[in-house]
C-alpha cells in the first residue's frame, strides 16, 4: 500500500470533495490533503436545504454534516473555506487560490489535484433575475438568504419554476409553510426524466394540495418594483403574483477551471474521465456534477447531477489519488426518488421517451398494485412501469409512483439493471415478505410476471396512449365501474361473463381487453387467445393508465369520454 507524504489537493468540499478528502486520509496516513472550499462551509446537506427552508429540520446545524474542525481533527485534512481556486497550471503542477476573506492570492503545489466544483443553478437570462426575493437553492448562503426573507418577509405569494427534483421539493416545503404556490414548468409536464403518464399521477396529488401549474409555459418576465419581484409573467399571457420567487430550472457543470487548463470536455458537456476519475491529465482527477458519468444502460456519457454518484466518484478519485490504484467508479443509472406531498416519485434506468430518444428498442408494462399485502392495514396504491427490451428481456429501467415501498421496489430494479438481468431474472427473486411490509409477489414480481407472459408469448400489451381505432375493445369491468367511465365505441362484458359471451365477439378482428388496471383483462385476454381469438393485447395498467395518458396530453382528449 502506498503510504508516501504526496500532496493531494482537492477544489470543493461537499458531496464529491469531502468524501474524496476522507477516502484519501483513510488509504494514504501519510498524505498532504488540502481542501478549498469557495463558500462558508464544507460537508453541508445540500439534498435537506429544502427541509430546513419548510421548517422539517428544525436546526439549521443539523445540515453542517462535518466542519473544518472534525476534518482536521479526525482525518488531519487541512480544510480552508472562503479559498476559490482560480487556475491549475499543469506544467507547475500547482493552482493559484484566493483566499476570499482577505484578498490575498498565493500557488499551493500538488501532487494529485481532484475536481469537485459542482454545477451552477442556471438563471433565466431575464432583467428581473437579480432582484431581492428571487432565489436559486444551491449552499448554505442561498439557504440563509432565503430562510431570512421566509422569516422577516412572511411571503404569501410564491413562484417556483421548474417542476424537477428542487422544484418540486420547493413547491412542498413553501406549501408547509402556509404560502400560495403556483409552479411554471416549460415542459408539458413536471418531472422531466419521468414518462409524462408516469409524472402525471404527481402532478394530480399537486394539484389535490392546492398548487396551481402552469405546465408547457415559460417564464418571460419579472415584473420588479423597488429591487423586489411582484410578478412573474409567462409566455401564455398569465400573470403571477409574487412574494418570493425560486428558480430551479437546472444546473450548468462547473468547467471553467478545467476549460482554462485545457483539459478534455466530454460531448455532454462534463469534465471527461475514465473509469478511475482521472481526466485527460492523470494527476488531475474529477468528481460530481461538474463530469460526465457513463449511463449503465446507454453506454454513452452523460452528465447527472445526483449526490449518490458524486459520493462514490469522490470515493474512487480519493482512494485512486492516494495509492494510486481503486476499483472503477461503476456506470450510473440515475436512480433517483422525490418526494412531492403523499406522493413519491422514483426511477432508474430508461424510461420510455428515453429510449425513444437515443433510439433504443424499448417497450414497457405498468401494474397498479399495494406496497403491501392488500389485506393489511394501510396498504398504499403504487404504480410500477418497468422498461425492458422487447426480444431479449433486458430490464432497462423502471419508474414507480406512490407512497410507500416506491423506493424500494426502485432499488431493487437498480440493483437487477446494475448487474445486467432479464425480466425472468427480475421474477425470481427472492424478495422478503411480511403482511406489513411485502406481498408474497411483490410488485417488483408482479410487473416481471407481465413482462414474461409478454416475452413467453402469453399475452401481448398496447402501450396506455396507444389509438385503439379500428380494433375491438372488450371492457371486462363491473357494470359499475363502467357505468362510471369507459372509452367510446367499446364492447363491455364483464370477467366472470365472457365465457358465456364469446359469440358477441369477432375472433378474427385485432382485440384489446381493458379493465382497472390489467388484471382481469389480461385474464380475459388469456381466455380469448385459447378460444381461437387471433390477435390479443391487454391495454397495460388498464383505465387508470389510460387515465393518466390522456390526461398528461399524450392521447386525442376525446378518447375515454362517455
Ligand atoms: C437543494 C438541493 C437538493 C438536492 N437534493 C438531492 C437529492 O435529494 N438527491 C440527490 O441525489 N441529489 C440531490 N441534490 C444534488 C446533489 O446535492 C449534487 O448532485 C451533489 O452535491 C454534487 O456534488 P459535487 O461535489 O459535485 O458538488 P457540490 O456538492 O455542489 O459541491 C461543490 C462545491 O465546490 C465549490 N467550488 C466550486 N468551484 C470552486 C472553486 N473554484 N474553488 C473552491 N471551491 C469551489 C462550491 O462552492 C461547492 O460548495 C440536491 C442538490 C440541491 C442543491
Amino acid at each position: 500500500m502506498t503510504n508516501d507524504s504526496r500532496t493531494i489537493v482537492i477544489v470543493g468540499g461537499v458531496a464529491g470533495g469531502a468524501t474524496a478528502a476522507a477516502r484519501a486520509r483513510r488509504c494514504n496516513e501519510k498524505a498532504r490533503i488540502i481542501v478549498f472550499e469557495k463558500s462558508g462551509y464544507v460537508s453541508f446537506a445540500n439534498c435537506g436545504l429544502p427541509y430546513y427552508l419548510g421548517g422539517e429540520i428544525k436546526q439549521r446545524d443539523k445540515l453542517l454534516v462535518a466542519t473544518p474542525e472534525r476534518f482536521r481533527t479526525r482525518f488531519n485534512v487541512d480544510v480552508r473555506t472562503q479559498h476559490e481556486v482560480l487556475a491549475i497550471d499543469r506544467q507547475a503542477k500547482c493552482v493559484t487560490v484566493v483566499n476570499l476573506s482577505t484578498g490575498q492570492t498565493f500557488e499551493q503545489p500538488y501532487d494529485k489535484l481532484i475536481l469537485a466544483p459542482g454545477a451552477k443553478a442556471m438563471v433565466p437570462n431575464l432583467s428581473g433575475s437579480d432582484a431581492g426575493n428571487v432565489f436559486v437553492l444551491r449552499n448554505m448562503e442561498d439557504t440563509d438568504r432565503i430562510r431570512t426573507w421566509l422569516d422577516q418577509k412572511q411571503p404569501q405569494r410564491a413562484v417556483v419554476v421548474g417542476a424537477g427534483f428542487i422544484g418540486l421539493e420547493m413547491v412542498e416545503q413553501l406549501k408547509r409553510r402556509g404560502l400560495q404556490v403556483a409552479l411554471v414548468e416549460l415542459l408539458p409536464q413536471v418531472l422531466p426524466p419521468l414518462d409524462a403518464e408516469m409524472a402525471h399521477v404527481v402532478e394530480e396529488e399537486l394539484r389535490r394540495q392546492g398548487v396551481e401549474l402552469h405546465l408547457g409555459d415559460a417564464i418571460a418576465g419579472i415584473v420588479v418594483e423597488q429591487g423586489i419581484a411582484r410578478q412573474v409573467t409567462l409566455d401564455s399571457g398569465a400573470a403571477l403574483d409574487a412574494d418570493i420567487v425560486l428558480i430551479g430550472i437546472g444546473v450548468r457543470p462547473n468547467t471553467k477551471l478545467a476549460v482554462s487548463a485545457n483539459l478534455e470536455i466530454g460531448e455532454s458537456g462534463g469534465i471527461r474521465v475514465n473509469r478511475h476519475m482521472q481526466t485527460s491529465d492523470p494527476a488531475i482527477y474529477a468528481v460530481g456534477d461538474a463530469v460526465q458519468y457513463e449511463h449503465g444502460v446507454l453506454e454513452r456519457p452523460m452528465r447527472i447531477a445526483l449526490a449518490g454518484p458524486a459520493n462514490r466518484a469522490g470515493r474512487v478519485a480519493g482512494q485512486h489519488a492516494a495509492m494510486d490504484d481503486a476499483p472503477p467508479m461503476a456506470p450510473v443509472l440515475g436512480t433517483s426518488v422525490v418526494r412531492a406531498f403523499a406522493a413519491t416519485a422514483a426511477m432508474t434506468g430508461l424510461s420510455l421517451k428515453m429510449a425513444a430518444r437515443f433510439e433504443r428498442p424499448a417497450t414497457a408494462v405498468t401494474i397498479e398494485t399495494k406496497h403491501h399485502a392488500g389485506y393489511y392495514p394501510g396498504a398504499q396504491t403504487m404504480l410500477l412501469k418497468l422498461v425492458y427490451e422487447p426480444r431479449s428481456g433486458k430490464v432497462l429501467g423502471a419508474q414507480a409512483v406512490g407512497g410507500a415501498g416506491v423506493d424500494k421496489r426502485i432499488d431493487v430494479i437498480s440493483t437487477a439493471i446494475h448487474f445486467d438481468t432479464t425480466v425472468h431474472d427480475l421474477a425470481s427473486l427472492d424478495l422478503a415478505y411480511a403482511p406489513p411490509l411485502g406481498s408474497a409477489k411483490d410488485p417488483v414480481h408482479m410487473a416481471a410476471f407481465v413482462a414474461c407472459n409478454q416475452l413467453d408469448g402469453l399475452l401481448d400489451v398496447v402501450q396506455p396512449q396507444e389509438d385503439l381505432a379500428g380494433k375491438q375493445v372488450v371492457d371486462v369491468r363491473t357494470e359499475k365501474e363502467f357505468a362510471a367511465d369507459h372509452l367510446p365505441g367499446v364492447v363491455h362484458i364483464p370477467v366472470d361473463q365472457l365465457r358465456d359471451r364469446l359469440a358477441e365477439l369477432d375472433p378474427a378482428r385485432d382485440t384489446v381487453t381493458i379493465c382497472r388496471s390489467g388484471l382481469r383483462s389480461y385474464l380475459a385476454a388469456r381466455l380469448l387467445m385459447q378460444h381461437g381469438f387471433k390477435h390479443v393485447s391487454d391495454l397495460t395498467g388498464g383505465m387508470v393508465m389510460r387515465h393518466h395518458a390522456r390526461a398528461s396530453g399524450m392521447l386525442d382528449e376525446a378518447d375515454g369520454k362517455k
